[in-house]
């Protein structure tokens, strides 16, 4: 288990969550000894959280293509096996959090609270810069 840390998009370093955090943006200690309420975000002070895998998207696809060329050699059982490889992968990789507003995510969390669900661009718009 890795020890909770939040990589900050405004600061663009990782602050360690276990010690006194120093961070740019967001001074208020008090706000990052509670970040794992998930009521507000330590550093910009935004109140919405989605979760979501840290997972390499492109090694999977690569695993499934790698399945797919093997097709005509092992007569379809390649796609099976790495069908089961990428759901393997895909569970052992653990969720993290991120921020709407400034991207900042949570890594190592242990438990995440339920209402945080994944990516809903609904939310997402209510941060989007005006154009
Ligand atoms: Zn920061
Ligand atoms: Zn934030």
């Amino acid at each position: 288990m890795i020890d909770p840390y939040f990589f900050c998009e405004l600061c663009e370093t990782k602050h360690s969550l276990v010690d006194v955090v120093d961070c740019k943006h967001g001074e208020d200690q008090l706000a990052w000894d509670n970040y794992n309420e998930f009521n507000k975000c330590p550093a910009c002070s935004g109140s919405h959280f989605y979760r979501q895998k840290d997972f390499n998207r492109l090694l999977g696809c690569g695993i499934i293509i790698f399945g797919i060329l093997l097709v005509p050699i092992t007569y379809g059982i390649s796609l099976a096996i790495v069908a089961l490889v990428d759901w393997f992968l895909y569970n052992r990789v653990p969720d993290t959090i991120a921020c709407y507003k400034c991207k900042g995510e949570f890594f190592g969390i242990n438990s995440i609270p339920k209402n945080i669900t994944s990516f809903d661009h609904h939310i997402a718009e209510l941060y989007e810069e005006p154009s």
